[in-house]
C-alpha cells in the first residue's frame, strides 16, 4: 500500500514571517491520521526557519529546485548538501515553471514573448534528479503536457519522453525514492482542473511506463501525485483514483485552511481505501 503525499508548494510566496505564520496555524490547527504525508515546500529563504518550527510535527520540509553539484562557482545556486543541512528530505525537479515552456499568457511579456526563464531541459532534470538520490532527497519529479502537445494528441509521447529523459539510468534503489507527479501545464495556476479519470489514465499509463523501465514491483510501489489547480473541492475525486496517491498544490497551499482540508480529505478518502 503506498503511503498517500500531499505537497505544498509555495513558489515564490512568502516572507520568513508569512512562512513561520502558516506554519503555526497549520501545525496547531490541522489534524489528520497520518495516513498521508505531507511535505511543505517554502522559498529557499524559508527553509530554515520553517525546518525549525516543524520540529516535533509529523511535517515535512522539501525544496522546489537544486543544483547538481555539491559545491562550486554557480552564483545563485543551491546545492543537495545545503538542503540536507537544513533539513530537506524532498525536493521538486522539473516543474514546469522552470522547464522553459509555459502554456498560459503572462500580463507582464509582450506578446509572441515566451514564458521561459529558466529553460531546464530534461537533461538537467535528470542530472538533479541524480544528485538528489545521491544524497537521500527524495525527489519529486513533474511531468506534464502543454495545452498545445495535448491539442497536438501527442501527451502520452511528451510524458514518455520526459520520463525517459529525467530517469535513465536510475536502479530500483534510486528509484525507491522518487515520486512522479503528474502536473499538465494547461491546468497550473489556471483554475482548469484536469477531470479525474483523465489523470487517472495518465498516471496508470506512466506507471505502465514505469513498470517497463524498473519492472512491475518498483512501478508499483511508486507514488505518483497530480497537481494543476487542486482545490479542496475537487481532491476527493482526484484522490479516489486507484493509480492517484496524492497532490502536487500550488495557489490552495499558500492558505492553511484550504491546504488543511485537501490533507484532511487525501487522508480520509485513502484511509477508508486501506480498511476496505
Ligand atoms: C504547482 O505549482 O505545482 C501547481 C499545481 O499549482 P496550482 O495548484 O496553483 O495549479
Amino acid at each position: 500500500m503506498r503511503r498517500p503525499l500531499v505537497v505544498a508548494n509555495w513558489k515564490m510566496h512568502k516572507t520568513v514571517g508569512e512562512s513561520l505564520d502558516f506554519v503555526r496555524s497549520f501545525r496547531d490547527e490541522c489534524r489528520w491520521n497520518d495516513f498521508c504525508q505531507v511535505v511543505l515546500c517554502p522559498p529557499f529563504t524559508s527553509l530554515y526557519p520553517v525546518a525549525q518550527a516543524l520540529q516535533g510535527t509529523n511535517i515535512t520540509l522539501g525544496a522546489q529546485d537544486l543544483f547538481w553539484k555539491d559545491q562550486g562557482a554557480y552564483t545563485g545556486e543551491i546545492s543537495p548538501l545545503m538542503l540536507k543541512d537544513v533539513g530537506c528530505q524532498f525536493v521538486i525537479i522539473g516543474h514546469s515553471e522552470r522547464r522553459g515552456r509555459f502554456g498560459k499568457p503572462d500580463p507582464e511579456l509582450q506578446e509572441g514573448e515566451l514564458r521561459s526563464f529558466f529553460s531546464e531541459s530534461d537533461q538537467s532534470v535528470h542530472k538533479k534528479i541524480l544528485s538528489a538520490v545521491r544524497h537521500q532527497i527524495r525527489p519529486i519529479f513533474c511531468v506534464g503536457e502543454t495545452l498545445q502537445e495535448r491539442e497536438e494528441g501527442i501527451t502520452e509521447e511528451v510524458i514518455a519522453r520526459q520520463l525517459g529523459g529525467g530517469l535513465t539510468g536510475a536502479g530500483a534503489d534510486q528509484m525507491a525514492l522518487v515520486s512522479i507527479a503528474y502536473e499538465p501545464v494547461w491546468a497550473i495556476g489556471t483554475g482548469k482542473v484536469c477531470d479525474a479519470s483523465e489523470a487517472q489514465r495518465i498516471c496508470r499509463l506512466i506507471r505502465d511506463r514505469l513498470a517497463e523501465g524498473f519492472g512491475r514491483q518498483v512501478a508499483e510501489s511508486i507514488r505518483i501525485l497530480y497537481g494543476g489547480s487542486i482545490t479542496p473541492e475537487n481532491i476527493e475525486g482526484l484522490a479516489s483514483q486507484p493509480d492517484i496517491d496524492g497532490g502536487l498544490v500550488g495557489g490552495a497551499s499558500l492558505n492553511p485552511d484550504s491546504f488543511c482540508k485537501i490533507v484532511e480529505i487525501v487522508d480520509r478518502v485513502r484511509g477508508r481505501r486501506a480498511e476496505s
